[in-house]
């Protein structure tokens, strides 16, 4: 049946419900409180650069093995932009050098103890522990629990905390000891449920998901993210009203009235995908239970600073992805990614592009930092890490409360916030990030889902 769907938030969540609504032939409306659609997607320019292109400010990629951006994209008539990374090559600033990253491996987990033990990273005994832990017989992992409580008794704590919390606490700002693993790396979480081995367990799912999906496992998209926000605005066309922040939601005859500041709209259904502070402060009237486990979910901080200076004025051959860093090391940044390096379409020949990320949910310092004092700090890192020499011009891209933790038990409690919405508040779901999953399939999986279930 036609019905009346307004969706809050643009985000790629929303934009995704609205894309859904608009072809199933509901009458849509996707409201958002900026003046731009896309939410922590942004692709624009860095001024004063000669570069010849906008720049991704947050997300550069997303995972191509699952189906749900690639299937989009290819609706939107841009299955010819998808781009791979031109490298899987990466690497970690261990002791003061860059160090590769031992192969194979899964979400950071080496499945060749030998290939650690070349690698510097970690000392004998911690090769040794990994050795030992891949190899024993373990109990099946029943139900959630944290990453670093799964991992750490089978990888040993030199291994996890060199190899596996840079990647899997660095993707969300946040700490894999506190890291739910079916939430945040279902991968492993899967493969530490069958029990057994764990090297066994995965190496079986990977021959598994190879077999399954062929190309590569990340994609993204030449031009930038950016062209898929302005595709899928595109397809909305006068549905999509930016600067329309939703204030409050009232029951109603009809369904729902939506207030905002420009006045009310009327909906059978409303999709909130909305960070979880502000879903909190609209569903709680209704459902203070639901309200109060959104509020007490964290997020965490991250800044991400690109980087653009002529490719002769960094001394390192910038032959890889780029670099993560431990947080035993002591630097400010978390990551550098390569970007020039690892995506075609940001490489002018001329300049060296790098994004570097800071900030994890027990290390703040950048936020005490002014963005003249980040960028001289990070600088001077570069200098130490990629023989950085030239003069870069940067742009600063502060995303506070960006990151949502997932603790373990976190779709559990999604499950409850569904139930208590669909019991006390009918109509009414809510989408995004902080609940299914934050990278880009699992917020365009959640968006269409919130249309066609
Ligand atoms: C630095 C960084 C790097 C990332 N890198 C990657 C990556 O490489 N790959 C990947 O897959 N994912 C990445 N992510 C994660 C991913 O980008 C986000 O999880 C995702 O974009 C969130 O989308 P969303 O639609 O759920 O929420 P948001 O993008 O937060 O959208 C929510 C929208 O709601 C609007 N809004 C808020 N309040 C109101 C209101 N009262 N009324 C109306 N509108 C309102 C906001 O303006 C916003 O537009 C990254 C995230 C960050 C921060």
């Amino acid at each position: 049946m036609n019905q009346r769907i307004v969706i809050v938030g643009a985000g790629i969540t929303g934009l995704a419900a609205g894309h859904e609504a608009q072809r199933h032939g509901h009458e849509v409306v996707v409201l958002d409180r900026a003046e731009r659609a896309g939410g922590k997607i942004a692709t624009e320019t860095v001024e004063g650069t000669h570069l010849p292109f906008p720049v991704d400010l947050a997300a550069d990629g997303f995972l191509a093995r699952r189906p749900e951006v690639v299937g989009l994209v290819e609706e939107l008539g841009l299955a010819g932009e998808l781009v791979a990374p031109r490298t899987s090559r990466a690497f970690l600033w261990v002791d003061g050098q860059l160090r590769a990253i031992p192969s194979p491996s899964v979400l950071g987990v080496p499945l060749e103890p030998d290939a650690v033990a070349g690698s510097g990273l970690v000392s004998e005994a911690g090769v040794a522990e990994l050795r030992a832990g891949l190899t024993r017989d373990a109990a099946p992992l029943l139900g959630d629990a944290s990453v670093g409580e799964v991992l750490r008794p089978r990888l040993g704590d030199e291994v996890f905390e060199r190899l596996v919390d840079p990647l899997l606490g660095g993707i969300n700002a946040g700490n894999a000891d506190q890291l739910s693993i079916v939430a945040g790396a279902p991968q492993l979480a899967a493969a530490a449920a069958t029990g057994g081995r764990f090297d066994e367990a995965l190496r079986r799912q990977a021959t598994e998901a190879q077999a399954a999906a062929a190309g590569p496992v990340f994609n993204g998209i030449r031009g930038g993210n950016g062209r898929l926000i302005e595709a899928l605005a595109a397809t909305l066309g006068p549905n999509l009203r930016l600067g329309h922040e939703v204030t409050g939601l009232q029951r109603s005859a009809e369904g729902w009235t939506v207030a905002t500041a420009r006045g009310p709209f009327t909906a059978d259904r409303v999709v909130l995908a909305t960070p979880a502070p502000v879903t909190a402060r609209l569903i709680e009237p209704y459902c203070p239970t639901a309200a109060h486990t959104l509020t007490e979910l964290g997020y965490g901080d991250a800044v991400l600073v690109t980087f653009v200076v002529e490719r002769e004025g960094i001394t390192h051959d910038l032959d890889g992805s780029g670099f993560l860093v431990p947080r035993d090391q002591g630097l400010l940044m978390t990551a550098c990614s390569w970007t020039s390096s690892k995506w075609e379409h940001y490489d002018d020949g001329v300049h060296a592009v790098l994004r570097v990320s800071a900030g994890r949910t027990d290390d703040q310092r950048w936020l005490t930092l002014a963005p003249d004092e980040l960028v001289a700090a990070l600088t001077e890192e570069l200098r130490v890490t990629v023989g950085l020499t030239g003069q870069p011009i940067t742009r600063v891209s502060p995303w506070r409360q960006s990151l949502p933790q997932y603790r373990p038990g976190h779709f559990e409690r999604c499950d409850a916030i569904d139930a208590e919405l669909a019991e006390r508040a009918p109509g009414i779901t809510a989408s995004g990030a902080q609940m299914r999953g934050l990278g880009l399939p699992a917020c365009v999986g959640q968006g269409r889902s919130a249309i066609s279930g």
